[in-house]
């Protein structure tokens, strides 16, 4: 039998809010084989990424829509700088998602048996119906979770996932976490933007815009650090994202609840996120967003009309 003919005993349907990687792992683990076998099975090598570009393939070993892993799986397009469709949902950094460190709501896995979509988002760093933590991290040895491992809810090192080390989540991440998933939700999300939105309102922003906007917020830990130069594509932990999303949020909300506060603001937060967001973001709302905050907070003036082709855009030297 060609490999391409390939498909497995046991077809599962995936459920609608469930992760593309997610699926792969509990299809193929309920059919007895692993994540290194289904690569086998594409022809792909030990490290190979699952990517939109395998829909049909994984359609056909699965038997279920192409159309879901192709909507469910990033796409691979090879463009600088990075921007991936995945989810329904445009993203322009590398870390906008976790498709190489895994985070779980275990309480969820063990009731609902399958991992969330919305976990795959770095900025999801709690769960609503648990209103506690995710975990990236197996509370019996302490190692970091990994996509490929025996089954959705057993780690790499073979130790089944337990509740033991959650910890509860505060007030103001599972308000975050509400509203990021009703973003990420592209049915509730459709309609839900306003037409004339206030320059600096966070509903109008991508999630990527959002993730952009919130780190450059929250990533510095004191004034006037200076950042690695991976901010935007390093790999973090729960924790780190969940610290980086508390900061972000709370110095948005001083600095809006306070005006005068852009002295001390400037040394806390990123330029250089916010001008990669003007530059880089495709969605007019999030450019306009990034040049607000720049000309707020750091003085830049920057002389340009955004609106026109992003083309444009990109082209121009801002600074
Ligand atoms: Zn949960
Ligand atoms: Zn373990």
């Amino acid at each position: 039998m060609f490999l391409s003919e390939a498909t497995l005993p046991i077809s599962i349907s995936p459920i609608s809010d469930e992760s593309g990687l997610g699926y792969c792992l509990r299809s193929i683990s309920r059919n007895g084989a692993s994540l290194h076998g289904l690569r086998r099975l594409l022809g792909i090598d030990n490290v190979g990424r699952f990517t939109a570009k395998h829909a049909s393939h994984l359609g056909r070993i699965f038997r279920q829509s192409s159309q879901w892993f192709e909507s469910s799986l990033p796409s691979i397009e090879k463009t600088k700088p990075y921007k991936r469709d995945c989810y329904g949902h445009r993203w322009f950094s590398k870390n906008n998602l976790r498709l190489q460190a895994p985070q779980v709501c275990v309480p969820c896995l063990h009731s609902k048996g399958y991992c969330r979509a919305v976990w795959d988002v770095s900025l999801s760093t709690v769960c609503v119906e648990h209103q506690c933590y995710l975990l990236d991290f197996c509370s019996k040895c302490q190692k970091p979770l990994r996509w490929d491992r025996p089954r959705v809810d057993v780690g790499h090192c073979g130790h089944l996932l337990t509740s033991d080390a959650i910890k509860k989540a505060p007030k103001v991440l599972l308000d975050f976490q509400t509203l990021l998933e009703r973003k990420f939700d592209l049915l509730v999300n459709q309609d839900s933007r306003p037409v004339h939105a206030d320059e600096l309102d966070w509903s109008v922003l991508t999630l990527s815009g959002m993730h952009a906007a919130l780190v450059g917020f929250g990533c510095k830990e004191k004034p006037y650090e200076v950042l690695h130069s991976r901010i935007r594509t390093g790999a973090y932990r729960t924790e780190e994202w969940a610290l980086f999303t508390l900061r972000g949020l709370e110095r948005w909300s001083r600095w809006i609840t306070s005006s005068p506060l852009s002295d001390e603001l400037s040394s806390l937060v990123s330029d250089s996120l916010l001008e990669h967001m003007a530059v880089w973001h495709d969605s007019v709302q999030d450019q306009k967003f990034a040049v607000a905050l720049l000309e707020r907070i750091f003085s830049k003036n920057l002389k340009i009309v955004i609106g026109g082709r992003l083309e444009r855009l990109s082209q121009l030297e801002l600074f």
